[in-house]
């Protein structure tokens, strides 16, 4: 079955790219801004991956926040990321204010490493900035048949229950496990309504957003994605108030915040910053549980098959379509992009070509 997410894309205000060809290019853009080219890769291929799998708000169209991040000095291309403490299951990464993609990257990476000789790997890290989805670092897990679990905290956009204004941040929560066949369980979810991301592209494209999503500065509910991200905020999983449990949502986010931010030494709460400030502080955190701890990996991803293939065939809602599980969409629509390239909106052309042409370096288009 062919299924591509989002969408339509018409082609007066999108192009198909390449996926390869967009990665190159993001890497060079960040080796030319003197980040080293081991670490350019994992910013692209985060980038580009999140493109691949639908989630237009956090691909290569936030490739201008990181590249004035940088520029202003707010981000550091060659850091001095660093364990802190260890110990065999546990460890504390400062990733010294670089990119966020390669610390993140390089402390899932320890969190495996310690789930294979000792079952689990806790990693939290402090002094990072924004990596992109959450699920890129809780798929490597899923990769080495492993669970994976990846939090961060963001920059405030969130007001909790009974608030108005800017106070938690979306701080999202991946779980990726794996089963025997793809599409696996990956759950990647900001724990907001919907990301600031989502209004910045509802902003570009000039579409409203529906009611419910966020609220102005009174606190009264905006469709104006504009206002949102300028003196609103969004709301938390369950919504405005109580009726819907508004209050499970701010708990989640606080909860990510907790432990990225206040437990590591991070920033959390309004004192985490953006890309473009110095410096913001974000905090991960990051677990890898090997399923050869509780049960044979063998028994384990056929358990996994069934509980899918269970949700899976349930009688369908009437009124509602197919039943999907977490992930599933995003796997489809990346092998769809794979064939037929990532498209590219005109506005997000637009931005990398100015960057191409900052720069020096050819397009990718
Ligand atoms: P979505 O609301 O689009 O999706 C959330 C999850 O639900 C996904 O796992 C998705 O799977 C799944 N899903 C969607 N529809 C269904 C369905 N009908 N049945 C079952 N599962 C379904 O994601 P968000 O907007 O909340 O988050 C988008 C991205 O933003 C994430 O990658 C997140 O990590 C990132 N983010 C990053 C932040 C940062 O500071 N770095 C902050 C906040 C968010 P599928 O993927 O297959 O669609």
């Amino acid at each position: 079955m062919e299924y591509e997410k989002g969408g339509p894309y018409p082609p007066d205000q999108y192009i198909r790219v390449d996926a390869g060809r967009l990665r190159s290019f993001v890497s060079e853009v960040f080796v030319k801004l003197g980040v080293p080219k081991e670490d350019a890769d994992i910013v692209a291929d985060n980038l580009v991956a999140a493109d691949l799998r639908g989630i237009e708000s956090h691909g290569v169209s936030r490739l201008r926040r990181y590249v004035d991040g940088i520029k202003v000095g707010a981000v550091k291309t060659r850091p001095d990321i660093r364990i802190v403490k260890e110990g065999p299951v546990h460890a504390l990464v400062d990733g010294d204010h670089g990119l966020g993609q390669p610390v993140a990257y390089r402390a899932m990476r320890l969190a495996i490493e310690k789930a294979k000789e000792n079952f689990i790997g806790v990693v939290g890290v402090r002094n990072s900035n924004h990596y992109g989805i959450a699920g890129y670092y809780a798929k490597m897990a899923l990769d080495e048949d492993l669970i994976g679990i990846s939090l961060t905290n963001s920059r405030p956009l969130v007001a909790h229950t009974g608030a108005i204004g800017k106070y938690i941040g979306t701080n999202p929560i991946s779980i990726a496990v794996p089963s025997e066949r793809e599409p696996h369980f990956l759950l990647d979810m900001a724990t907001s309504i919907v990301t600031i991301g989502a209004m910045e592209v509802a902003g570009r494209k000039g579409l409203e957003i529906p009611e419910g999503w966020a609220i102005d500065e009174r606190g009264e509910y905006t469709k104006d994605p504009k206002v949102v991200i300028k003196s609103g905020a969004l709301l938390p999983l369950g919504g405005l108030g109580e009726l819907f449990r508004g209050y499970k949502g701010y708990g989640l986010g606080v909860a990510v915040d907790i432990l990225c931010g206040v437990l590591t030494g991070s920033a959390w709460g309004r004192s985490v910053k953006n890309t473009t400030e110095k410096y913001s502080n974000v905090g991960h955190f990051f677990v890898a549980i090997n399923p050869e701890g509780f049960t044979s990996i063998e028994e384990f991803k056929k358990n996994m098959e069934a509980l899918k293939q269970e949700l899976k065939s349930a009688p369908r809602h009437p009124k509602l379509g197919r039943i999907w599980i977490h992930g599933e969409k995003a796997w489809l629509t990346e092998r769809y992009r794979l064939k037929h390239g990532i498209p590219i909106y005109i506005k997000t052309q637009e931005m990398i070509r100015g960057v191409a042409e900052e720069l020096g370096l050819e397009p990718p288009f």
